[in-house]
């Protein structure tokens, strides 16, 4: 995408302002292993905002179904990545550390006045998704192609025919 998306992120949250992102998988440079994943649209939103006590925010939401390969046995499955998460805006880093002891479950980000959304969502990104993605445990299937082949390729078939 030549033209990124950048947010002053203190402005965007007092205007209470809201962005929808389409992006595709070409658009993220540190998801490398992209095999993995099937279909190519991501869905964000990301809104700005004030709390009542005050703080600036900006939430941020993908809700996206993803198509992931089973790295154990090569087939599909559906994985829906439905987060949102809400993130303090701060003017300084000692406001960061201060909030972030206070309550470990709110996540903060440092007032920018150029955010890239793009990588602001790859981070989130990166962390909804599996390591290695894997069906559940038994949900497997059968590697039916290999099955289906091992008559005429198979060594020991071979084997038999020699004998
Ligand atoms: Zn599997």
């Amino acid at each position: 995408m030549s033209n990124r998306p950048i947010i002053d992120t203190l402005g965007f949250a007092q205007k209470m302002r809201s962005q929808d992102l389409r992006l595709k998988l070409t658009d993220f440079t540190r998801l490398t292993d992209v095999s993995a994943i099937v279909n190519d649209l991501i869905q964000a939103n990301i809104t700005g905002g004030i709390q009542q006590d005050g703080k600036s925010f900006i939430e941020l939401k993908i809700l996206s179904g993803l198509t992931l390969t089973c790295q154990r046995c090569i087939g599909l499955f559906d994985f829906q990545i439905n987060s949102r998460s809400r993130f303090i805006i701060t003017a300084t880093k000692d406001e960061l550390l201060e909030i972030s002891q206070e309550e470990q479950d709110i996540n903060t980000i440092l007032a920018e006045t150029e955010l890239d959304l793009i990588d602001f969502v790859e981070d989130e990104l990166l962390l909804a998704l599996p390591m290695v993605p894997l069906h559940e445990e038994g949900d497997c299937e059968r590697p039916q192609l290999l099955d289906e082949r091992s008559d005429s390729i198979s060594p020991f078939s071979r084997l038999k025919q020699s004998s």
